[in-house]
């Protein structure tokens, strides 16, 4: 559906942002360039001479490609939605650079999964430092899975919420909360989405239960344990060379190879932003097929499609 108030929302506010005098230079190319994310925020903190801000009421951040997909379907044309971590890196160790940091800024609002790495090294500065941004943590009510992951030393909650349709609807509600919250005006589009959406998320996850309902061997291999939420739903058992967040001890190889041919692994998956040299190996041990995914994929329904028919071909 489309937005009447669109055009009507070109208003930008006008911030003020001052600069300390003495940091003035900071402005030349090459010094910019190597600004690290923390001088971002200093500079956005300091004070003296004045400097033209300009916030755009329309544009919305959003931490990761699945989040860019979800928060697009929802929002309509209502919003511009631009997301923070490239295609191809890997969102638990991925740093933005200032530039990126300062295009959020520029928006109105940043969405997060809630427990990637990236994002929880940053997000009590973006507080602190962008208190224009409503800040939305898509993560509500979602029960976190804590075994396995743990990338980030500081929390074991495992981050990748998006690879279940269940988890999906929820965070599309919480994102459509986000939006009418911002946005009353144009609540009943953002309803009228989230029906529309949750249709497609169903078809999904009929496709899904279709796929797998007669697989007889339900264990999968992954070098990154990115598939725990969706193994959950699905009733599948996800082993991972890569364990707390560390590769796999050739011991660690030798314990899964016994495991995998217990369990008859059939599929191993290969995250294409982490390593994937072990898993080559125990697949061409165990006579597995190797499989790889992209689950920070704009098109999350593709690959989760993808996933589970790769595991019962
Ligand atoms: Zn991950």
């Amino acid at each position: 559906m489309r937005c009447p108030s669109h055009l009507l929302f070109k208003t930008q506010k006008k911030m003020k942002l001052t600069l300390h005098h003495h940091l003035a230079q900071l402005h030349s190319t090459l010094l910019y360039r190597s600004l690290t994310f923390l001088l971002f925020f200093q500079l956005l903190g300091l004070s003296s001479c004045q400097y033209e801000y300009k916030i755009d009421e329309r544009l919305l951040t959003v931490s990761i490609e699945p989040l860019r997909y979800i928060t697009e379907a929802i929002a309509g044309d209502c919003y511009t939605i631009t997301t923070l971590t490239p295609e191809g890196v890997s969102p638990e160790s991925y740093m933005p650079t200032p530039q990126q940091f300062a295009k959020m800024n520029d928006g109105s609002a940043y969405i997060y999964i809630g427990s990637l790495g990236f994002e929880m090294q940053n997000i009590s500065k973006i507080i602190e430092n962008c208190p224009h941004l409503y800040v939305v943590d898509v993560s509500s009510n979602i029960p976190a899975i804590t075994h396995q992951h743990s990338c980030d030393a500081s929390d074991s909650a495992d981050p990748h919420i998006w690879t279940s349709p269940e988890n999906i609807k929820i965070i599309a509600r919480n994102i459509c909360k986000a939006l009418v919250h911002m946005d009353s005006t144009n609540t009943l589009i953002y309803k009228e989405n989230l029906v529309k959406f949750n249709h497609h998320i169903d078809s999904i996850d009929y496709a899904i239960r279709h796929q797998l309902k007669d697989l007889k061997h339900r264990t999968f291999l992954i070098n990154h344990p990115a598939l725990a939420y969706f193994a959950k739903q699905y009733k599948l058992h996800q082993l991972s060379i890569e364990h707390e967040g560390k590769e796999g001890s050739a011991e660690r190889v030798a314990q899964l190879i016994e495991q995998c041919k217990r369990d008859s692994v059939k599929t191993v998956f290969i995250q294409k932003q982490n390593s994937g040299r072990a898993a080559q190996r125990i697949a061409e041990e165990i006579g597995a097929k190797t499989v790889t995914i992209n689950p920070l994929n704009y098109r999350w329904d593709e690959e989760i499609l993808n996933i589970a028919n790769s595991l019962s071909r």
